[in-house]
């Protein structure tokens, strides 16, 4: 009888150090939490366990979930890497100490400056992909040469024919951020100012139902990231090719200082539990194979340089100058665009 329980000790004892060695293999574990939801992540997500080993658990949410989740976890949280989208938002993130510096030699080669944190300490947050903030207009009833500036927004003879999102919208927030770097804040304010004088209607919606407002002629001008406008683009929907078909495109300043362009970008949480795991899966995200999969499953640019994507949108859309101000200078004046915002009354 001892015998018997002292082998079944020994099976007992067996099987649990078998179990903790299992547990010990699988331990190459990533906590995710990601505001991007694209068919072409999935692909990404499967490579990078495939060439590591390291699994990867997703938690999805929009952007204020993955914040408001990060909020309420603390110190607690089990996430190790965070995918956000818009320089504000990750700028907001990084102020309100939900990631942490890495210095990566890696990311600090493959991604540019101006697409990256810029913290003295060393960055904290990598952009991967970016999109231009682009103007739409009618194109019955505008001329692209009134239209092919962001100052030309205020300009008098666009009066009535103006329409946005919520000037407090990160994609607004951080192009605000970018012309008062350009321009100064007086004049980023007078600016401000005109553009609330040219509104057709008190902002609305998101930039989608911009573009098809200026296409039925609820207003005529428009501002939108473009990656809407390559969706519809891209779209064989009646509804949709008849609105491409009255919607003309710009990218604005190409005669001053560029186009904006934004970001989606990543950063290592603050408390990761699986910080050598995260910096392999931001950097695996400035890889080649990654770029491609990253910018083209939302229709965007790949942050590195020289990578190509076989996009027919993106094609169309052709090359640009890009504003090469660091992204990071531009979500860092957010509080003072939104003094401002509230000053000149665009909601
Ligand atoms: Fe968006």
């Amino acid at each position: 009888m001892a015998h018997l329980t002292f082998t079944l000790r020994s099976i007992v004892a067996t099987l649990l150090a078998g179990a903790s060695l299992a547990a010990t293999a699988q331990d190459k574990v990533l906590n995710l939490y990601s505001a991007r939801h694209y068919q072409t992540d999935e692909a990404l997500y499967a490579n990078f366990t495939k060439a590591t080993g390291i699994k990867i658990n997703r938690i999805d949410a929009d952007d204020a979930g993955v914040i408001t989740r990060l909020k309420a976890e603390g110190a607690a949280s089990p996430a190790d890497v965070i995918l956000l989208v818009d320089a504000a938002r990750l700028t907001k993130a990084e102020a309100e100490g939900m990631f942490q510096p890495l210095n990566s030699p890696v990311l600090l080669q493959r991604i540019p400056a101006h697409l990256r944190d810029n913290t003295s300490g060393g960055p904290q947050w990598f952009g991967f992909s970016t999109r231009a903030r682009l103007i739409v207009y009618n194109k019955a009833t505008v001329q692209r040469a009134d239209v092919d500036s962001y100052q030309k927004l205020a300009d008098p003879k666009n009066k009535g024919k103006v329409c946005t999102r919520s000037g407090s919208h990160p994609y607004n927030l951080t192009l605000v951020g970018a012309m008062l770097q350009h321009l100064g804040a007086p004049a980023t304010e007078a600016w401000l100012k005109g553009v609330v004088d040219n509104m057709a209607r008190a902002p609305k919606g998101g930039d989608t139902d911009q573009i098809k407002a200026a296409a039925t002629g609820e207003c005529q001008i428009a501002l939108t990231n473009s990656y809407y406008l390559a969706r519809l683009m891209r779209s064989t929907k009646p509804e949709d090719v008849e609105t491409m078909s009255k919607i003309g495109f710009v990218f604005p300043n190409q005669d001053s200082w560029g186009t904006h362009i934004n970001i989606s970008g990543g950063a290592m949480a603050k408390h990761a539990k699986n910080p050598a795991e995260a910096q392999k899966f931001l950097e695996y995200l400035a890889s080649d194979e990654a770029q491609v999969y990253f910018a083209d499953g939302n229709n965007e640019w790949p942050a590195v340089a020289g990578i190509k994507v076989k996009n027919p949108a993106l094609e169309a859309m052709g090359t640009f100058k890009v504003d090469a101000l660091p992204i990071a200078q531009a979500g860092a004046n957010q509080t003072q665009v939104q003094q401002m915002l509230d000053r000149v009354g665009f909601k």
